[in-house]
This record gives structure tokens, sequence and C-alpha cells, in this order.
């Protein structure tokens, strides 16, 4: 739908602009997008539904196809966040407040085991220090 015409969270249609760097991942694929690749950038609520806990930010995407990461582990990069924001939130999509932290990207699978313990977490979200959307983690 975005690559093709589609408007993101804010109704607006996705920027095209030139990967530069490394530090372009694709939220769909979870792959790095190559410098010089062309990328979407837009605003993403990975919520079905708007609430107060619902919250947007920026992501980018390939601007080609590309496949959706289904994996049961992290992709490699994910080591690199620096920091990485993770939360937990309830079956009504709100945050579980005790969960919220600022952690290293090598901690995220020790800190996903430990949210996971509390019951009230039905998923978890993680995000870059810049507030965009990285992938949401849930329960096996
Ligand atoms: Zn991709």
């Amino acid at each position: 739908m975005l690559r093709k015409g589609g408007t993101d969270a804010y109704n607006d249609i996705p920027q095209v602009r030139i990967a530069e760097g490394l530090s372009n991942p694709c939220r769909h694929c979870l792959q790095l997008i190559g410098e010089g690749e062309k990328k979407l950038v837009l605003a993403y609520m990975p919520f079905d539904t708007k609430q107060p806990y619902a919250e947007t930010g920026p992501i980018f995407l390939h601007q080609q196809e590309c496949g959706h990461y289904n994996s049961d582990i992290f992709p490699p990069w994910f080591m690199f966040l620096e920091p990485a924001i993770i939360r937990g939130y309830d079956d009504e999509n709100w945050i579980v407040y005790e969960t919220g932290a600022v952690i290293s990207g090598s901690d995220i699978e020790k800190k996903c085991m430990t949210i996971f313990q509390n019951k009230d977490v039905e998923f978890v979200h993680i995000r870059s220090k810049y507030n965009c959307f990285q992938c949401k983690v849930e329960r096996a």
C-alpha cells in the first residue's frame, strides 16, 4: 500500500530518499537498506486504532518490495541499537509502565524475557533512540 501511493499515519504520501550511511533499517524486512538504495520515509503507528498509547514515529521502508521479517531471533544489527527503547503493552494496547526501559541493543533479548515474565504483558515494542519503531515481539 505505502509503496503504491498509500498514505502514512499522518495521511501523507511517504517521501522517497536515497539511503545514506549504514543506519537505514527497513521496518518490513528488518534488513538494512543499502547505501544508495531508495527508501521511503514515513510516519508509522504500529497499532490498529488510535488511543493514548498508540505512539507514532518515523520509519524507513525499502522502496522496492521486500519480504516480511518473521523469525524467533532478532536481526544481528539490533545489537547496534544504542540505546534501544523497550516496553511491554497489555491486552488493551496500553503501556505496562514498569516494563519501560532504555537499554543497550545487546540486552534486548534478555530484557524481552524479563518483560514477558509480567503476566499483564501481551507484547513488546522495540524502538530506536529516535523513536523509530523497530519491531513487535509476541509471546511464543
Ligand atoms: Zn525491506
